[in-house]
């Protein structure tokens, strides 16, 4: 018997865009929070705190036939002298290299010497660049916002300037539209469901490093480092120790606090985090060691994972 069923002619299938969009701008515009509100998940740590944001993080956005993955950098830098310093610029740079679209992000109509340095580096890029002019919900009278504009846009005349609240994710849906407009036809390079390119142990010293960052403000300098020495996954419960390191002894005291109450906070502040990434229980060990110089010695920076080798780890 024959079978006379129409056969589906398939239409071409509509193409697939795929591609890595880098973040940059000087420290403390809000390039992480951005990078948290596009995925729509916590995936760079954030704080007051300038150089909260170490290494290069990819954060992966996929709706629909279009995957977008963010290169999360830390902020340029102009003072060279310290190893760690010159590991930020080196992978700030890095992350421009091989992107379809470059974030430049700026703070509403706060322009410094910084924000010049950075669009230095940008001139030579042939990539499209997009201006997110972030912190929008700060200013009242938009209108006050029209010199920047004007500004940006003679400075960099191809590129296109999105006004953003990263924080209260205004206009983000813009930001995406533009990017999507940029992105060349490609094979998603991520599964869809996959949002970051970091393990969870990563993350979980990541979010050790914020709490620690949080709780001490000016107190300590950012020369704190999280090393995760255990990590177990039971299913519905996971074993997380770590060593906080710190550079004296003197830091040692104030991050373990009166009668340990420091590192208590930073703890229970932790975990609370760590639950939702995980979404299990946590038992979290915390301790602190002393590792003299350990943000001036290049090495101890490899021993920590912090080392040079491009974005992408
Ligand atoms: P980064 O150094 O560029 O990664 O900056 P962060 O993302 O760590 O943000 C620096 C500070 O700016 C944090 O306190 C954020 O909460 C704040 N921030 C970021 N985006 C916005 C925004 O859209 N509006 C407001 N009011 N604050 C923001
Ligand atoms: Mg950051």
């Amino acid at each position: 018997m024959s079978d006379d069923r129409e056969i589906p002619v398939e239409a071409t299938p509509p193409e697939t865009r795929c591609g890595f969009v880098a973040i940059v701008g000087r420290p403390n515009v809000g390039k992480s929070t951005l990078l948290n509100h596009l995925v729509r998940q916590k995936i760079s740590i954030t704080s007051r705190k300038p150089q909260t944001t170490r290494t290069n993080v990819l954060g992966i956005h996929t709706e629909g036939r279009v995957q977008m993955i963010f290169v999360d950098t830390p902020g340029m830098h102009t003072n060279q002298a310290k190893a760690i310093n010159r590991y930020m610029n080196r992978m700030a740079q890095a992350a421009t290299l091989d992107v379809s679209v470059v974030i430049f992000v700026v703070e509403r109509d706060i322009w410094t010497p910084e924000d010049d340095a950075v669009l230095d580096r940008l001139r030579d890029l042939s990539c499209p660049v997009l201006v997110a002019v972030n912190k929008v919900d700060k200013v009242n009278d938009k209108s006050t916002l029209m010199p920047i504009f004007a500004a940006i846009a003679s400075k960099l005349p191809t590129a296109e300037i999105v006004p953003v609240s990263a924080l209260k994710s205004q206009n983000l849906h813009i930001l995406e539209t533009e990017i999507t407009k940029r992105l060349p036809a490609s094979e998603f390079i991520f599964p869809e469901d996959q949002v970051t390119d970091k393990s969870m142990r990563f993350m979980a010293a990541e979010i050790i490093r914020e709490k620690i960052i949080r709780q001490l403000g000016a107190e300590l300098p950012y020369a704190v480092a999280v090393e995760i020495e255990e990590y177990v996954d039971e299913g519905g419960l996971v074993t997380i120790g770590a060593a906080i390191l710190a550079e004296r002894e003197g830091q040692k005291r104030i991050l373990i606090g009166d009668k340990g109450e420091r590192i208590k906070r930073i703890g229970s502040d932790a975990r609370a985090d760590l639950e939702a990434l995980v979404d299990a229980k946590v038992m979290l060990k915390l301790w602190v060691k002393v590792m003299s110089g350990w943000s001036d010695s290049a090495r101890a920076l490899r021993s920590l994972g912090l080392d040079d080798s491009g974005f992408g780890r």
